[in-house]
């Protein structure tokens, strides 16, 4: 028999505006499964991230004006890889088909004879507004909106929109405005629109660092200028614009912060700032390597296990299944965990629960009650990271115990990215630091915070924060992050108004 081709095919995603939780949840599930990806200029590292580590991956991203990779050759890359018998995701920046060119790469498909999937995406044309607050349509104001592109078909010569007609549209969005501003406002107004027409320009919607100026359409041009609005952004025009211009409200409202933990476990820390309207900015300083460790032969001989840490469960959990075991293999062995996530995350990898929690979540609290617990000469198994926590390991020697490490994971520093050294650049209300080594990093890449609040989640890394010379340090009373929400609630509580907006003078409106 003949074996037949290997069958690969294409799946053309749309990875929403920006930020990365705007993806869709089919999006994130084909690119989990990607063999290859294909992508543009405005998708963000951190959905790139989801696609496995060893995938392929492809930057056929324009900038404007710059060169880019030709239509013809994106299509010849989609078709060679699927004939290879590869998933190829092909992403794309909002929505694939809204000036995506989404419909060229289906059709080269269809041609080449590749199966071709389309995911939906979040545009941005319907994103940017909201994102500013601003509804496109509202009942009795604005019956109808349009969205329109001002470049021509190779995106880069000017388009001739057909502005007659827009004039009867009540709400106008434009797409890759930016350059034409001047001349789409004033064709607008020449078509019919009122001069006083609100107007608003929303820069990296939905991004950290997005910015929003409202203005009279006769005067969006001159205060963009003014205040160096860039692409990608996109341009309203309506009586809806207007709105939307109060902050979001809630206690920390308008408030810039900067998060240094690795994203994975930070989730519920981000929907609590969220929540309380404050504004995330994710920079993850640290990266977590899982290690290689040597295989574990048998427990027999150790009578305790200590975990520190998250990454010390889950790195804990890879040995155990390397080492052809599970939690059977726990069985007679007592279990102790620094606080109750830690102890958490050990019932959800392992089903086992943990023999002891400290009162208090921290190394010495669980030193000292361990030590209440454990008999002398007993073996205690102490799978850590690279910056293992000597105070652990001193403290149980001190009491005769036989400490035994397992090196799981490796701490490795990582600077912010561009996306997030753009958002820190437009102001920070506070930082969060949640390891000594995060703080290091933190002084090396953003070298001094003037009076910016350095919150640490305990005395340790406070104490590295301040030695790196932070003016302005704390330390969460209540652990968890509840007690950071608290503190950020407490030191952030004035009454200056928070303002990561662009203020303009001329229409003495503030954009928020
Ligand atoms: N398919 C995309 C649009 C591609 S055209 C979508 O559906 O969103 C590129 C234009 O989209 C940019 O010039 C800009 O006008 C707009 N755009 C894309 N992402 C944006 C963002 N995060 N903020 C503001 N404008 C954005």
């Amino acid at each position: 028999m003949i074996p037949s081709p290997p069958h690969g095919h294409v799946v053309l995603v749309g990875a929403g505006p920006g930020s990365a939780d705007l993806l869709t949840l089919r999006g994130a599930a084909a690119l989990r499964s990607a063999d290859v990806v294909v992508y543009d200029r405005l998708v963000s590292d951190e959905i790139l991230a989801l696609a496995p580590v060893g995938a392929l991956r492809i930057d056929v991203g324009k900038t404007p004006g710059g060169p880019s990779a030709l239509q013809e050759d994106i299509h010849r890359v989609l078709i060679e890889h699927a004939r290879a018998g590869q998933t190829v995701v092909r992403l794309k920046g909002g929505d694939p088909f809204v000036f995506g060119r989404g419909n060229e790469e289906l059709d080269a498909c269809a041609e080449a004879g590749v199966p071709c999937e389309v995911v939906p995406g979040i545009s941005s044309a319907l994103a940017a507004p909201l994102a500013a607050g601003i509804p496109v349509t509202a009942r009795g104001i604005a019956r109808s909106f349009a969205v329109v592109t001002a470049r021509g078909g190779d995106d880069t010569a000017a388009y001739d929109v057909p502005f007659a007609s827009l004039a009867g549209m009540d709400t106008v969005v434009v797409l890759m405005g930016r350059a034409d501003l001047d001349r789409i406002a004033r064709e607008l107004i020449a078509a019919g629109r009122a001069p006083a027409t609100p107007a608003a320009l929303i820069e990296r919607a939905t991004c950290p660092d997005q910015r929003v100026l409202r203005a009279a359409l006769s005067e969006i041009a001159r205060c963009a200028d003014e205040h160096a609005i860039a692409s990608p952004a996109v341009l309203v025009v309506g009586p809806t614009a207007a709105r939307g211009a109060s902050a979001q409200a809630g206690p920390l409202s308008g408030r810039r912060i900067l998060v240094t933990r690795p994203t994975t476990a930070s989730a519920q820390l981000i929907a609590g700032l969220r929540a309380r309207g404050a504004v995330p900015i994710e920079a993850p300083l640290i990266r977590i390597e899982y290690l290689e460790s040597l295989p574990i032969e048998s427990f027999a001989d150790i009578d305790w296990i200590v975990l520190t840490s998250l990454h010390g469960v889950r790195g804990f959990a890879r040995a155990l299944t390397a080492s052809g075991l599970d939690s059977r293999a726990l069985a007679g062995v007592r279990i102790a965990t620094v606080g109750p996530k830690t102890a958490e995350e050990l019932e959800r990898v392992l089903s086992v629960r943990a023999d002891l929690v400290p009162q208090e979540y921290r190394a010495k609290a669980l030193v000292a009650e361990m030590l209440g617990a454990i008999a002398t000469n007993e073996t205690v198994l102490f799978p850590c990271g690279t910056l293992a926590r000597d105070e652990v390991i001193e403290g149980l020697r001190a009491s005769c115990a036989q400490v035994r490490e397992l090196l799981v994971y490796a701490t490795l520093p990582q600077p912010p990215s561009a996306g997030a050294m753009r958002a820190i650049g437009h102001g920070l209300d506070a930082v969060l630091l949640y390891s000594p080594s995060a703080a290091r990093t933190l002084a090396s890449s953003l070298g001094a915070l003037g009076a910016t609040p350095v919150v640490c989640i305990g005395p340790t890394t406070a104490q590295t924060a301040h030695d790196l010379g932070f003016p302005n340090v704390h330390v969460a009373r209540r652990y968890g992050d509840d007690g950071v929400l608290e503190l950020l609630e407490h030191l952030l509580a004035d009454d200056r108004a928070p303002d990561s907006t662009v203020h303009d003078p001329a229409s003495g409106k503030r954009a928020a």
